[in-house]
């Protein structure tokens, strides 16, 4: 093992900029606290479980750290400059202002450049190419009426008005099980569920 740690370490190329952005940029990320059902939580396709926040608070358990590579931390870092410039651009423009109601979703190119687009001379504007794509979405709430009963769920358990949720694994050693953090508290006897919430819309 010295061996190999020896060999290694004679590898790293010391002034590399490649080799040393990568050093920099990974590192462990700080689990995401249980206090807040995020969006993004809500609509992971391994699916939220309310049993799992609500064995969270009441165990008192944090959520653990993991690994954030070059390649997501790089990621995410592109998406929030891209977020803050538009957002930028429409305050120059002095229409910095939105609602939620608002369904035309705006999406950008990540690199920037984009693709040929008609619309841009439909417009009249000098231009052929367009980094933006927008899609109008029609609101249907039967398409998030799971999404927004698990999200209940939670807040129903956290205002006292439900006792202890169901979860949605059917057994312990299932592939979404093993995902979670909280696999051996809620297999562990101690906390029956008391709330039966699946089909309740
Ligand atoms: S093991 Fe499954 S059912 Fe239990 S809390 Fe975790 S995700 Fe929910």
């Amino acid at each position: 093992m010295v061996k190999f740690l020896k060999k290694v370490k004679s590898l790293r190329p010391k002034g590399s900029p490649k080799y040393l952005l990568h050093r920099h940029l990974a590192q462990p990320d700080k689990g995401r606290s249980y206090a807040t059902v995020h969006a993004s939580s809500l609509t992971h396709p391994s699916g939220l479980c309310p049993r799992m926040y609500a064995l969270a608070d009441v165990t008192h358990t944090k959520a653990p750290d993991s690994w954030l590579s070059t390649s997501l931390k790089m990621t995410f870092q592109i998406g929030r400059d891209q977020e803050r410039n538009i957002v930028l651009w429409f305050a120059e423009m002095g229409r910095a202002v939105c609602h939620w109601r608002c369904a035309t979703i705006l999406y950008t190119t990540k690199g920037g450049y984009g693709t040929l687009c008609a619309d841009v001379k439909k417009w009249g504007l000098p231009e052929d190419f367009s980094p933006f794509k927008e899609y109008d979405i029609t609101r249907d709430d039967a398409e998030t009426d799971d999404l927004a009963l698990r999200a209940r769920t939670v807040k129903e358990f956290r205002a006292g008005l439900v006792g202890m949720p169901e979860g949605i694994c059917s057994t312990a050693f299932s592939q979404r099980a093993q995902e979670c953090p909280l696999k051996g508290v809620c297999f562990g006897g101690h906390h029956p569920p008391k709330h039966h919430w699946k089909g309740t819309t």
